[in-house]
């Protein structure tokens, strides 16, 4: 059996996109379990830069690409970025979770009223008095939080609501008032907003029309994935988000709606926890975050600057600055308890060079106490103080050579770090990542094989 999920140890963008794409050459599916409008992926290729955001990275390499019923889906833009990437609506290309849930309109309205409403001030721990985040989540505003509260309160839309016309009125005509509500008496949304999201007739129509497009993909996704297993199929599982956006596992609350972890693909795509699976995790050699919550090792001033714009640090889909710090091991390691990852593709290496001195946080001291493990209280969780190792730093090198002469062409100073990162972490190696292209990339183990440690 051959199952590969790849899923992200930080907090989103450490490059699965570039990995899943990388481990999907030969893939017979390409399936996310997770994510929506919202999660952004870049992946490099000799041809270009291809970006994805509903579809799965690496559905332009001739796999089936999957949409799982964890995913969310913006039918609109699903559409528009089938288009733009070239990829025909068609059960060849492309298999859509009939039942996954659909983001209307009103919910990208309601996303953007619950973060004002969030506020942007600084809460304090009411006892402490130290700063426990900013009131915002840093939602990207495109529905999905608002999309899932339906879902649970059971009274969303599932794509395969949008192919009957009868059942599409009337479930909006019931909807609509209801919502229309909520951001008129609650949040206090002007007349002009309301009357341009909450037009029922036009609601009813575009979204029809959205079915009739999609309808040649909506199947289910169960009964493929079982076909894909009893055919002993290559299937490679796309983790959007990461562990730290988890709604579980996450650092509540500034975390994502679904279950970005490594077990989402058990409940997003109806595969059983027994099936065999393999997980390879990706994390960038240093922290990236964008959006509010923890980051104990958070930088500023020239390192930081350093990161973003070396490491591009700026959101996919959102376009804002990304917060930076020191690789956290307290944090990846979570990740790989929780994820089950036995192998682990390190990005982003040839950011940090040019650096005269890099750390890493060993783990944490809170009140003096060690912790190795970032606190739930979030009055503890203010106090929090990472201790660190440091390293010196390394030069640049040509990345291209590197790539070609592998581990042993990184400056001494690199590998050593690289290798400290992984024996402290007790994982093996399946890549180090030094840039953004494809073949930018030291391949070092098979994470479909059994793991044994790289150091
Ligand atoms: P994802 O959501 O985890 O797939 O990550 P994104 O695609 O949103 O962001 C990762 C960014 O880092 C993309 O622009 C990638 O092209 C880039 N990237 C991936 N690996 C490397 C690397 O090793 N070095 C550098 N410099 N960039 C990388």
């Amino acid at each position: 059996m051959q199952q590969l999920i790849v899923v992200g140890c930080q907090s989103g963008d450490e490059g699965k996109g570039k990995f899943t794409d990388f481990f999907s050459e030969n893939a017979y599916a390409i399936v996310r379990y997770q994510g929506g409008p919202h999660t952004g992926h870049t992946v490099v290729t000799e041809g270009g830069v291809q970006r994805f955001v509903q579809l799965p990275s690496g559905i332009t390499r001739g796999s089936i690409g999957v949409l799982g019923n964890g995913c969310v889906v913006d039918p609109g833009k699903l559409i528009l970025e089938a288009e733009e990437l070239g990829v025909e609506l068609s059960p060849e290309n492309l298999l859509i979770s009939e039942v996954a849930a659909v983001v209307m309109p009103y919910h990208l309205l309601q996303d953007e009223l619950m973060e004002s409403w969030r506020g942007d001030s600084v809460a304090t721990h009411a006892h402490s008095g130290f700063s426990v985040g900013r009131g915002q989540l840093g939602s990207t505003k495109q529905g999905v939080g608002p999309c899932r509260e339906d879902k649970i309160a059971r009274f969303g839309l599932r794509l395969v609501d949008l192919l009957d016309r009868v059942l599409l009125a009337e479930r909006l005509a019931r909807i609509v008032p209801l919502k229309r509500a909520i951001c008129e008496k609650v949040h206090g949304a002007g007349a002009d907003r309301l009357d341009s999201v909450f037009d029922l007739e036009r609601m009813i129509e575009e979204h029809y029309s959205y079915g009739q497009r999609l309808a040649p993909c909506l199947g289910d996704v169960p009964s493929f994935m079982a076909e894909a297993r009893r055919q002993d199929r290559y299937v490679v599982f796309e983790g959007a988000q990461s562990l730290a956006l988890d709604v579980e596992h996450g650092t509540y609350p500034y975390c994502s709606s679904g279950y970005s972890a490594a077990g989402g693909v058990t409940v997003g795509t109806g595969s059983p926890p027994g099936a065999d699976f393999k997980v390879v995790g990706v994390s960038k050699a240093y922290m990236a975050q964008v959006g509010g919550g923890p980051l104990p090792t958070e930088l500023d001033g020239e390192t930081a600057d350093h990161l973003v714009d070396r490491g591009r640090e700026v959101g996919t889909v959102t376009g804002r600055r990304r917060r930076v710090g020191w690789l956290d091991l307290s944090f990846v390691r979570r990740s790989l308890d929780i994820d089950g990852i036995e192998h682990l593709c390190l990005t982003n290496l040839d950011v940090l060079a040019g650096l005269p001195e890099v750390k890493v946080a060993t783990h944490y001291e809170v009140d003096g106490e060690r912790w190795h493990r970032y606190p739930a209280a979030l009055g503890l969780a203010a106090r929090v103080k990472p201790v660190y190792e440091s390293f010196e730093g390394w030069p640049d090198q040509d990345w291209d050579e590197v790539a070609r002469g592998g581990l042993e062409a990184l400056s001494e100073p690199a590998r050593n770090y690289v290798e400290y990162v992984a024996r402290e972490l007790g994982v093996a190696l399946a890549a180090v990542s030094i840039g953004r292209r494809r073949d930018q990339t030291i391949m070092l183990k098979n994470p479909l094989e059994t793991a044994t440690p790289a150091f």
